[in-house]
């Protein structure tokens, strides 16, 4: 079988290109072929010889997702959804600001973790994405922004950069299909692919702790916990994956990858020469009437996090159909950050972008085909939750 050049990073090319017997450098020029020129055709790498072109073209190919829609919304925010194969798509979203593009991109056809409030959680689990699916998003999304010239934009060195920023928030938790993810957001970081830097890059999760770990000692970026609760008991309904690594262990880990970037030095931490990703993590909090919304949970949150340099982002929940939720009124999401602030916390509030395309977080849903068998816990907590059960 050919092998997909979008799957490997710089250190695989190197090996891809040791076996056919080519010096190391060839790695380089074609990671700028396949990301920053977005060439799709080996006869037209003008800087290898034909006999390399031949022998790449026998051996390997060069293949993005397929593109099966383009919406665009009102408000300038775009989707795109991407056929993954076998009737599954997964989708992706860019969010132009004045001074920054931001692409969101899914990393599994679905997610397993069944958080109450989520339309991905909603469909089950069917696959983990490739690396050259994750980091074909961003390839996908650059080729399309590139010829649009109300997206060019220079990046920190210069270099011109419709998207500036990559979150990985999409559909699926990254960090349960770490090894494609981690590959992906390499070749992101990479300055011969697309050259992002380790604070415009984040990963969001919902708390796999012993991969917090991980990440921080193979691949460190700006990293964003789904909080959600300020106890257990109530993360446990909403954020099933809390049963398994509670908050306590959860916070823990939160500290180490912070002191991590602070210097502390953790033993065979390899990376912490390469420069350090931000020194807080951000805490994302949806907010969910009469769920997690009052004060006292504003205030149980502030004593939760106080060892913890944090930055809190509240998220107005994103409705779709069946959902259960409601998303919590204005007024009640303006005093929840109000009790963070006189705390002396830093909070901000998350716009809700690309509503007219279903874009906005937790409601893209693309098309799966679930895999798995149907459990019927999460209707059981969602109606325990919503009988106003107090947790
Ligand atoms: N699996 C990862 C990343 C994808 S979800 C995670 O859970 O962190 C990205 C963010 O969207 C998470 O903070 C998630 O909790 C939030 N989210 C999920 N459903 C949502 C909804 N319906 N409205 C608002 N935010 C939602
Ligand atoms: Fe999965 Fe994240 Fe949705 Fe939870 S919020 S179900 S972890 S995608």
């Amino acid at each position: 079988m050919k092998i997909n050049l979008l799957d490997l990073d710089a250190q695989g090319l190197a090996e891809l290109f040791a076996e056919l017997g080519e010096r190391p450098f060839r790695a380089r020029q074609v990671l700028r072929w396949l990301h920053q020129a977005g060439e799709t055709n080996f006869a037209r790498m003008t800087d290898l010889s034909k006999g390399l072109r031949e022998r790449l073209a026998a051996s390997a190919l060069i293949e993005a997702p397929n593109c099966v829609s383009q919406p665009r919304a009102q408000d300038g925010t775009r989707k795109w959804l991407l056929s993954v194969g076998r009737g599954n798509a997964i989708e992706t979203v860019f969010i132009p600001e004045e001074n920054r593009g931001t692409l969101c991109i899914s990393s599994q056809a679905g997610c397993a973790l069944e958080c109450a409030f989520c339309a991905t959680g909603r469909q089950g689990f069917n696959r983990n994405l490739s690396t050259a699916e994750i980091v074909g998003q961003l390839w996908w999304a650059v080729r399309v922004l590139s010829s649009e010239p109300q997206h060019a934009r220079l990046g920190e060195d210069g270099v011109p950069r419709p998207v500036s920023n990559v979150v990985m928030m999409g559909m699926g938790e990254p960090l349960a299909n770490f090894d494609n993810v981690v590959r992906a957001m390499r070749i992101m970081l990479d300055d011969h692919a697309y050259g992002l830097s380790r604070r415009r890059l984040t990963l969001s999760t919902s708390g796999i702790v012993p991969a917090i770990d991980r990440l921080r000692e193979e691949c460190p970026v700006a990293l964003a916990i789904s909080l959600h609760a300020p106890n257990d008991a109530l993360r446990d309904a909403l954020v099933p994956i809390n049963r398994k690594y509670p908050l306590r262990q959860l916070l823990a880990a939160c500290q180490r990858y912070v002191d991590a970037s602070l210097g502390v030095e953790i033993a065979g931490a390899k990376w912490q020469r390469k420069g350090a990703p931000r020194d807080f993590v951000t805490f994302e909090y949806i907010m969910l009437d009469g769920v997690n919304d009052s004060a006292q949970h504003a205030l149980d949150l502030v004593a939760l996090t106080r060892d913890v340099p944090c930055k809190f982002n509240l998220i107005p929940f994103n409705s779709f159909p069946g959902s259960g939720f409601v998303r919590s009124p204005d007024s009640r999401v303006r005093a929840f950050r109000e009790i963070l602030l006189g705390a002396g916390r830093v909070a901000t509030v998350r716009k809700t972008r690309g509503d007219d395309i279903d874009g906005a977080c937790g409601q893209l849903a693309g098309r799966v085909q679930d895999r798995r068998t149907r459990r019927p816990g999460r209707a059981l907590r969602r109606e325990r939750l919503l009988s106003g059960e107090q947790l």
